[in-house]
């Protein structure tokens, strides 16, 4: 009985508009979603019906992510899926424990500091790198959702994919975004290879259209495949196959084996949890850059009373200052830490407090240089000045027993390596690696090097107060993401603004070089004052996708961010 009431109600909480063709305009204003007992905030309509469902019928938030994903990975095809990789912040409200898991991808195991480099040793072009199979490491994201499920879930997993299954069969109209980012990944190749041009083109080159419809047979089979034997298929089987040989491309061809999709594991991970103002802010550790230096940031920060200040120049400035000495010790140090040494120092409340003391309120500093974190290897780096560019998807889910989901996926840029097989796309992580290898006769961390993982940026947070969790958020927006999801933590725990209003908030990003002011937006009435300070500004679009639920009052407190298609719903 409660669950049919329940159910419902959940169907009339989703506005039908969007589910029907998500074919929300962007920029959209929303409101934040109150509901008082679960929730699902993500990029896509459908994806966040399919969730509320399964929570609805009393899965918990490990059901639900499987829900999600396999949903996103259908209707926003050029952002996540079992073709890449993911992070996973993970509450057990039973136990009161916080689990982070590591479903990065994986550079295959023949893999040199050389990957990316000429024979002459130079690197390769970005983009050059990017399309083809060279860039496709080994996939972790639907190992991570399985081994979450095994852990955490109570539904049968293969009724977990019946919506993704069934909806890939009848087919999804294409969002005014996802038309949109096929007509502009046209220029970067996205049709060279005959899957993708198949997929997302017409027959005439032109690239869908949004609100034309799209049925994805290959990936419903691939589903069922999924469904009925679990990932075995995928990692040392048929599919396996099919990856090992799809990354053969006549351009790039890629390394990765049979045997390099049979080892790979999923990783449980220490949380980095930082204390901020009466909160604990609580993230992923390496291979992802975000949980430490988010960390960096804020307790950078921590000496300011932002609070009075207010979102102001004065409380940007300080921002930015804090961010461009974190960036700096990102670059230098932080890669996969199971093969490179790094410093155990980098939230050191000493190291920090000296690092803090460079920040000058009257003046901004050129660039920041790394600091000397302690280290008991001792520290022989040289900077990565790695690009990054703008895939990915985060969700967060609540379910009625408080367990608490964040995560973000991503197959890196758009579209991936533009590489298909059975219907869904493989990505293009490698390129997060750094192409140079070495600078100045020391090694760079972030380096290309067999079975590691590269480095990433992003930063499934999730917050605490008195051991409670508060808050759960997280972006894509490649190496942005950090500054994205600092910066609304901050709105929200010391501006205390609204949810939506605090994703919402015009971004002010700095990554150790110039600020980026969020174009047509009031961050552009910061400029004149902080160019008085000394900052170099740079106006562009932002594009960040913040899924957040806030947990406040025993009520839940839901917003997807105005600059996408998401929602927030729940019951
Ligand atoms: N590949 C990036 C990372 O792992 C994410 C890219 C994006 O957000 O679009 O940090």
């Amino acid at each position: 009985m409660r669950i049919n009431k329940v159910l419902l109600f959940v169907a009339m909480s989703i506005p039908a508009a969007a589910i029907a063709d998500s074919t929300q305009p962007q920029q959209v204003p929303r409101a934040t979603v109150t509901t008082d007992t679960a929730m699902v905030s993500a990029a896509n309509p459908h994806a966040v019906q399919a969730g509320v469902n399964v929570l609805a019928a009393g899965g918990t938030a490990a059901d639900a992510a499987v829900a999600v994903q396999m949903m996103l990975n259908l209707v926003e095809p050029q952002s996540s899926g079992i073709g890449g990789g993911a992070f996973m912040l993970y509450w057990d409200a039973a136990e009161g424990k916080l689990s982070t898991f590591d479903g990065r991808e994986k550079a295959p195991a023949s893999a040199t500091p050389a990957y990316f480099q000429n024979t002459e040793g130079e690197p390769m072009k970005w983009w050059d790198a990017v399309v083809g199979g060279r860039s496709v490491g080994v996939p972790g994201t639907l190992k991570l959702i399985e081994h979450v499920h095994s852990k955490y879930g109570k539904q049968d997993w293969s009724e977990l994919l019946e919506p993704a299954i069934s909806k890939a069969r009848q087919g999804f109209k294409v969002s005014p975004r996802l038309s949109k980012s096929i007509e502009s990944a046209k220029e970067r190749k996205l049709d060279m290879f005959d899957s993708t041009r198949d997929y997302f083109f017409n027959e005439d080159g032109s690239a869908l259209a949004a609100g034309s419809y799209l049925t994805n047979d290959d990936f419903a089979r691939t589903l069922r495949n999924i469904a009925n034997n679990g990932s075995t298929p995928f990692y040392t089987g048929q599919i396996a196959e099919d990856i090992v040989a799809a990354v053969q491309t006549e351009i790039n061809p890629g390394e990765l084996t049979i045997d390099d999709l049979a080892n790979y594991d999923v990783i449980e991970r220490e949380p980095v949890c930082v204390p901020y103002r009466a909160y604990e802010v609580c993230g992923m550790g390496p291979p992802t850059s975000g949980g430490l230096t988010m960390g960096q940031i804020l307790t950078l920060l921590n000496n300011y009373d932002l609070a009075a200040m207010g979102p102001s120049a004065e409380a940007w400035h300080l921002y930015i200052e804090a961010a461009k000495l974190a960036y700096a010790d990102r670059g230098m140090y932080m890669a996969d830490s199971d093969f490179v040494s790094m410093p155990d120092g980098l939230l050191d409340k000493t190291y920090l407090a000296s690092r803090a003391a460079l920040i000058d309120p009257a003046i901004a500093m050129e660039k920041a240089e790394a600091g000397s974190p302690p280290s008991k290897d001792g520290l022989n780096f040289a900077p990565d000045l790695q690009i990054e560019r703008e895939g990915t998807s985060h969700f967060s889910i609540v379910d009625q027993f408080g367990n608490i989901i964040s995560m973000t996926t991503t197959i890196e840029t758009g579209f991936g390596s533009r590489v298909m097989t059975n219907g869904f796309l493989l990505n293009n992580e490698l390129t997060d690696f750094s192409f140079k290898d070495m600078k100045d006769g020391k090694p760079v961390a972030n380096r290309v090097e067999g079975g590691k993982r590269p480095r990433s940026s992003m930063s499934p947070t999730m917050v605490f107060k008195d051991g409670a969790p508060v808050l759960a958020i997280g972006s894509p927006g490649g190496s942005r993401i950090i500054n994205y999801v600092t910066q609304k933590v901050i709105a929200i725990l010391d501006w205390e603004m609204d949810l939506q209003a605090a994703l919402d908030l015009p971004h002010v990003v700095n990554r150790n070089g110039s600020t980026d002011l969020e174009a047509d937006t009031t961050a552009i009435d910061y400029q004149p004052a902080l160019e008085a300070l000394g900052h170099k500004i740079k106006v562009r679009g932002l594009n960040s996708g913040l899924h957040a639920i806030a947990i406040q009052n025993g009520e839940l407190h839901g917003a997807a961010d105005s600059r996408r298609e998401g929602i927030a719903a729940g019951f």
